[in-house]
């Protein structure tokens, strides 16, 4: 199975980490020190963001039974999610809803 969920939020974090740098490199030549400082602030914040989702997609990552690591099992040792299932990426992936290639089987 390909992880098409896994792969499209990793080009969508990876997106993330590009804006912010874009959006720094904007911030610079705007003429008030106070925007560019605002403008700098929201990048650094996006930059995180994405640092954040990328160790949590490290995570939750599917295993060789395409069950989610990062889910873990349950009580009696069956895996508690399928990683096209995982709530943990459903719910990252939410936040790229309007991006391309979202697919609406993942609204949860
Ligand atoms: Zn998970």
């Amino acid at each position: 199975m390909t992880d098409e969920m896994g792969m499209w939020l990793d080009q969508q974090v990876e997106n993330q980490r590009h804006d912010a740098q874009a959006l720094k490199a904007l911030a610079t030549a705007m003429p008030a020190p106070e925007t560019v400082e605002w403008l700098t602030g929201i990048a650094d914040t996006l930059a995180a963001d994405a640092d954040s989702k990328r160790r949590i997609l490290d995570v939750h990552r599917g295993d060789d039974r395409e069950d989610c690591a990062g889910c873990g099992l349950d009580a009696i040792g069956l895996p508690v999610w399928r990683i096209d299932q995982c709530p943990t990426r459903l719910a990252l992936a939410l936040a790229y809803a309007d991006k391309p290639g979202y697919s609406e089987e993942w609204q949860s």
